[in-house]
């Protein structure tokens, strides 16, 4: 298996369990993928890929890991600096209240209510497709200080650009709920994401390879199955040109006192060259610290060998090229590709989960 992450990792666990013998190599120094964490020299618990947060609907996910940490319940909250105000995100009823006067909020909420229902989660393009001057006005506003400039920053796209499912991730909330993610489980593991990767590879079955690209040691494993989570493309050699990755450079600041942020994260989808800001202490619940350590998001064009690919780019035209790869991977016998990378998709965590345990199933019965 190539890669350590939770694709990696739930296929070497479940695969282990089975009875197989399986060597998971990573080229990085660690385990965990994008989802690893670690004390900083000053034992504040941080993500070095960014702020990840566990939530998810799927109850088969959420029992899985369950065998490897327990939680700690967390609901992440969200402000976005809107007109120089820290407002709620995703925008809700709440966020109509904090920026309109009263009798604006009232008229565009009982809109929202009677044309989508109480508790309906609204995407800014469906939104946007409106007729009523009032919900145009609301989606223009909506479009113009929170989706546009953060998507241009954080894609170099604009919304419009990209697939719809993207902005529909962060959609406009008919209800009062201030929560990020509105999922039935929202937890973090209570002594982090690493341990709880630690936990899973720990069966005698699965030995670990770090600091080993495959490229490198492709030639010196004999394997009956590959399963390839790491990019496809490159995989290929780019047989078919590169698929288009978007990038990040983290900023971590240490701060001298308790805390700094009154929510998890701030979004900034007007102003600064960095996207949103995270204060890992709320994450991760170590408010007995003194001090605090936020991340500062940067997005980047994607380099090979100088940075990340953290995310896909949902759109057409690199559908159209992953596509042409997946052909490519369905012609080889006893190679699988999964994950964020091999399968070329958003997927939440829990998703990379979700399909790891589906492809597990698929070769066990296979
Ligand atoms: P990865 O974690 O990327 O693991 C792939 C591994 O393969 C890496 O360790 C890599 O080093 C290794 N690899 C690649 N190529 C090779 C090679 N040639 N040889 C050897 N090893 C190789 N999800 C959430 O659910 N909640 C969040 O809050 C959240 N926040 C995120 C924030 C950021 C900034 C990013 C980038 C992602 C976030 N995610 C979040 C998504 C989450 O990181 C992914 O869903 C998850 O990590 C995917 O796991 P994976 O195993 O598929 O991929
Ligand atoms: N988005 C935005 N403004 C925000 C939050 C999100 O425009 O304040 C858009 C943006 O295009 C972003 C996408 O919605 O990339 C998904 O946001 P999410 O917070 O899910 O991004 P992730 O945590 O995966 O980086």
């Amino acid at each position: 298996i190539v890669g350590a992450g939770f694709t990696g990792a739930t296929l070497a666990e479940r695969l282990a369990s089975a009875g197989k013998r399986v060597l998971v190599v990573d080229k990085r120094n660690h385990i965990g993928g994008n989802a690893y964490d670690k004390m900083d020299p000053h034992g504040v618990l941080v993500h070095r890929y960014g702020p990840h947060i566990f939530h998810t609907n799927s109850k088969k996910v959420f029992d899985y890991l369950s065998r490897f940490t327990e939680w700690r319940p967390y609901y992440h909250r969200v402000r976005g600096v809107v007109e120089g105000k820290e407002v709620p995100l995703p925008f809700s009823l709440a966020t109509l209240r904090a920026l309109f006067s009263p009798r604006l909020a009232d008229r565009l909420e009982e809109k929202l209510v009677s044309r989508f229902g109480y508790g309906a989660r609204v995407p800014i393009l469906r939104l946007r497709e409106e007729g009523d001057p009032d919900l145009k006005f609301l989606a223009d506003y909506v479009y113009r200080n929170v989706f546009e400039g953060y998507t241009l920053k954080q894609w170099g796209l604009r919304p419009e650009e990209l697939s719809p499912s993207v902005t529909a991730r962060v959609p406009v909330l008919v209800s009062h709920d201030t929560r990020y993610f509105q999922d039935t489980y929202q937890a973090m593991p209570k002594e982090g994401y690493t341990a709880l990767f630690r936990r899973m590879l720990a069966h005698p079955n699965i030995k670990v390879l770090l600091q080993a690209d495959w490229r490198e040691v492709e030639g010196e494993v004999r394997f009956d199955r590959l399963i390839f989570t790491g990019p496809i493309d490159e995989f290929f050699g780019y047989l078919h040109g590169p698929l288009p990755y978007r990038s990040l450079s983290f900023r971590m600041e240490f701060r001298g006192r308790p805390w700094v942020q009154e929510v998890g994260t701030v979004n900034y989808p007007n102003e600064h060259p960095y996207t949103r800001t995270t204060e890992f202490k709320h994450l991760t619940g170590q408010d007995y610290l003194s001090h605090t350590v936020l991340c500062y998001e940067y997005p980047e064009a994607y380099e090979p060998g100088r940075n990340e690919p953290y995310y896909p780019v949902p759109r057409e035209e690199s559908e159209e090229r992953y596509q042409r790869y997946l052909e490519e991977a369905k012609r080889l016998k006893g190679v699988y590709f999964a994950g964020r990378l091999g399968d070329y998709r958003y997927y939440n965590m829990d998703q990379a989960v979700a399909r790891a345990l589906k492809l597990f199933e698929e070769l066990n019965d296979g």
